[in-house]
């Protein structure tokens, strides 16, 4: 064997599981595609690009003395911030040393007999490790849009989810950006303010939140620090890892009053009390259908509002049960429809034929462009491990085992797959909660499991197949009418690439409670694994 463990990935998760093993006193390699540190944080540069969880519960919660020595500028801060904490913790713990950048995994296969991995790199180096554990990310798989002509375009074509290093300086161009989800919806108001005109491509319309972000006010940090072990105990008491607003915790306080037994004047002073969030402020908006159609009705109103021009105003308005996707901040999206240089294109009216040298052929017109942004997003959860050619015994494949369910046992193991952790997998509560909570949770989980086998000499350890059917049947009975509605493109269903089974992947029964069933497995000797 040449290390004890292979380390996938170099973001929040696998910087924390490079701490923990070495902790725990395994040898780790990890490997890492991009050349810095920072997974997420490090590829999804684009303008705009910034955190919807707050700072201060953004960041690993387990180092008392560092936390306090790291200075947040902002409530929600930006790419470049994060990717300059992440970096700062990696020196500051000491791990760069033990990461092989620019080199991606590019296949893994288990041997049974020695119950080992043999991992394979993009550079030819093959590495044995009894251990594999995936800090490959939610949403690191990119997909190329289904649009003809893809590489025709003779302007410049810029993905958000690995935006150039250097930034892109829209000044004077005709720009597109197509796709409105988190990444769309955030960068274009900034592209706005530069390009000479924006051509916002919209197929599904979004429904996002007004971003309460400001600068840290003087002193605001010190007063947080102070209350840093308060603020940890109330994020891991928290089925949501948070809780402070944001994009998985906006619910905030419990509402008392259902939409359906409120009057349209009773609404609409919600609408006047909350703004947008007015809408949502109901009992009954993300379990009823009907109520939620009664919200995105008080939600055109709102953009009514904000929005001047009656017909993009009204093609603003989601036609899908707001809350079945996630949840969007903003800053400034909808005002950004205002300025002359802003142009709302309705691809459910016009769509998309395909990409030509000049520009993108819709059906009707011709847009001639110089850029092309696309945030049109990923191959969720699954995505990830699925593009690794990753075999486990008797040579099966994940790829082919997860295109036909995209089963883990907890989201962290995969039967027929031994010694491979799926750190925040399908299963868990990973990307419905504040990952950097869910990540250190399943690393420690993952650290005192490998910790246990070589306590008790076991070699590996496996989800057990009826286990794992088990658990699958369980995840989704959490999935309510809202999150699996007809209309629902979400990636959380794999609805948002073409021919992926659709199945509600993340655990939506909370943090807290998933938490307990780990531990329960754990309290009866790893029940619904195996261990040899
Ligand atoms: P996304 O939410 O999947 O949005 C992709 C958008 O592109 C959708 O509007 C989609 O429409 C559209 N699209 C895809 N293919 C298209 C095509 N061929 N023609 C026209 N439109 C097309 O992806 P994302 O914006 O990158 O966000 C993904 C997730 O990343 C978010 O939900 C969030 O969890 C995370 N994220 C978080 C932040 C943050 O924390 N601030 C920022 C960015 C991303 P359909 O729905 O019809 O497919």
């Amino acid at each position: 064997m040449d290390t004890d463990a292979v380390d996938i990935g170099s973001g929040f998760a696998g910087l924390y599981a490079l701490y923990k093993l070495r902790e725990a006193g395994l040898s780790v390699r990890v490997f890492e595609r991009g050349d810095g540190v920072g997974g997420t944080w490090y590829w999804n540069r684009y303008p705009g690009a910034r955190v919807d969880i707050q700072s201060v519960e953004y960041m690993f919660t387990k180092f008392p003395d560092l936390e306090q020595e790291w200075d947040w500028t902002e409530l929600m801060p930006a790419q470049a911030e994060i990717e300059r904490y992440l970096n700062w913790v990696t020196d500051r713990l000491e791990l760069r040393d033990r990461i092989t950048f620019r080199t991606a995994v590019r296949g893994a296969t288990y041997d049974d007999q020695t119950a080992t991995w043999r991992v394979e790199t993009d550079r030819g180096e093959q590495v044995v490790a009894r251990f594999v554990v995936a800090a490959t990310g939610c949403l690191s798989a990119p997909i190329e849009p289904a649009i003809a002509g893809l590489g025709r375009f003779t302007g410049d074509s810029l993905f958000t989810n690995r935006f150039p290093r250097d930034g892109y300086d829209f000044t004077g161009r005709r720009v597109a950006v197509i796709g409105t989800g988190s990444s769309g919806v955030q960068s274009i108001p900034v592209i706005a303010k530069q390009a000479a005109e924006l051509f916002v491509l919209q197929r599904p319309a979004a429904s996002p939140l007004p971003s309460p972000n400001r600068p840290l006010r003087p002193n605001e940090l010190d007063e947080l620090k102070a209350q840093y072990p308060d603020i940890r105990s109330a994020q891991w008491a928290s089925p949501v890892g948070t809780a402070r607003f944001g994009a998985v915790s906006f619910l905030g306080r419990r509402q008392l009053t259902n939409i359906l037994d409120a009057s349209w004047d009773e609404r609409i002073a919600k609408l006047d009390e909350l703004g947008f969030a007015g809408c949502f402020a109901w009992a009954d908006v993300f379990f009823d259908v009907e109520a939620n159609e009664a919200a995105t009705r008080l939600y055109a109103e709102a953009i009514k509002r904000v929005v001047e021009d009656p017909r993009t105003a009204e093609d603003l308005v989601p036609h899908y049960p707001f809350g079945c996707k996630r949840v969007i901040i903003d800053e400034g999206y909808f005002e950004t429809f205002n300025r002359d240089n802003v142009h709302l294109v309705n691809l459910r009216r016009n769509p998309i034929s395909s990409i030509v040298p000049s520009g993108i052929q819709r059906r009707d017109d011709l847009l001639a462009l110089d850029v092309i942004v696309y945030a049109t997003g990923f191959d969720a959860m699954t995505g990830p491990l699925s593009r690794i050619d990753i075999r486990g015994r008797g040579g099966v494949s994940l790829r082919e085992v997860w295109a036909e369910s995209p089963k883990a046992y907890l989201g962290l193991g995969v039967a027929g797959f031994p010694n491979l952790f799926t750190v925040t997998g399908p299963g868990s509560p990973s990307v419905l909660t504040n990952m950097v909570t869910s990540i250190e949770h399943h690393v420690e989980w993952i650290t005192a499991c490998i910790g246990h086998l070589r306590a008790h000499g076991h070699r590996s350890i496996e989800a057990d197949p009826a286990a794992q059917d088990d658990w699958a049947e369980h995840v989704p009975t959490f999935a309510g009418p809202i999150q699996v509605h007809p209309s629902c493109t979400s990636w959380y269903l794999g609805a948002n690439v073409p021919g992926k089974t659709r199945y509600y992947m993340p655990y939506a029964g909370g943090l807290t409670r998933y938490m307990a069933s780990c531990d329960e497995v754990v309290a009866h000797g790893y029940q619904g694994f195996v261990l040899t």
